[in-house]
């Protein structure tokens, strides 16, 4: 935790908050923070500064805080991931947060399980976990937009289009010639497989929507270590 998020809950006055649970753990275990010690804090969705600690015991840690500077800018991306199993899709929330990307959209493929639908990972405290974990990693405050997409045909043919209109859109699909473009400084769409990849129908639909396929190299990667490459490469 590189920085402690904090939530309109948490104010118990405009320059001070009072925290428990995991971040007070988290200060008392892992920081070791003392009385005096100044923490890297952030509002959430607006700007990071400094929590002054002024106590700290087993039951809360209050800070007394001032915000002046503005979180990191937002990668132009917007994440077309195919849903993962639950473990892997919090391990990719958190990376892809981390890395600044603010739009997720969670999209369905004949290779994903059905179960995975109804996963708790896909709703409220869940969902939002890993985003935070990530945000507090990486020193940001704003959460990205998670849309979930349980219907690919739709999806891709309806909505696609529009979602991604003015962006470069790249599916990214090992084996295939074209490689990956770099240092790209404009708007992309980038389309992840699911962990048994696309089928060919799919590279087909999502090309019909003005998706070009492009490699990594020949190596075939797993989802979050592909999700996390592909982000460093274009950006
Ligand atoms: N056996 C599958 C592998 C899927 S890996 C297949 O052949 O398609 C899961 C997803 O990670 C892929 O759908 C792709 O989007 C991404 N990925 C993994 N390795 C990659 C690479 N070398 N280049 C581009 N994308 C890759």
């Amino acid at each position: 935790m590189n920085l402690i998020l904090l939530f309109p809950e948490d104010f118990v006055a405009t320059d001070r908050v009072l925290l428990s649970g995991r971040r007070l753990r988290h200060v008392l275990e892992v920081h070791r923070a003392a009385v005096g010690q100044c923490l890297c804090v952030g509002e959430a969705g607006g700007r990071i500064g400094r929590g002054e600690v002024l106590r700290l015991d087993d039951d809360g840690l209050e800070l007394a805080v001032t915000f002046e500077r503005e979180p990191p800018p937002p990668l132009p991306v917007t994440l077309l991931l195919t849903l993962p199993r639950p473990k892997v899709l919090k391990r990719v929330l958190l990376a892809a947060t981390s890395l600044g990307v603010k739009r997720i959209v969670l999209m369905n493929s004949f290779r994903v399980e059905k179960s995975f639908w109804k996963s708790p990972a896909l709703v409220g405290e869940g969902l939002r976990e890993p985003l935070i974990l990530g945000l507090e990693q990486a020193r940001d405050t704003v959460l990205p937009e998670v849309l979930l997409k349980p219907l690919f045909k739709p999806f891709v043919e309806d909505e696609l289009p529009a979602l991604s209109v003015g962006s470069t859109r790249l599916v990214a699909h090992p084996l295939t010639e074209r490689a990956c473009p770099r240092e790209v400084f404009s708007p992309v769409t980038l389309a992840v497989g699911p962990e048994g990849g696309f089928i060919p129908y799919e590279i087909e639909k999502l090309q019909e929507a003005g998706f070009l396929p492009c490699a990594l190299g020949e190596r075939i990667l797993r989802v979050e270590t592909a999700v996390t490459t592909l982000l460093a490469r274009l950006f």
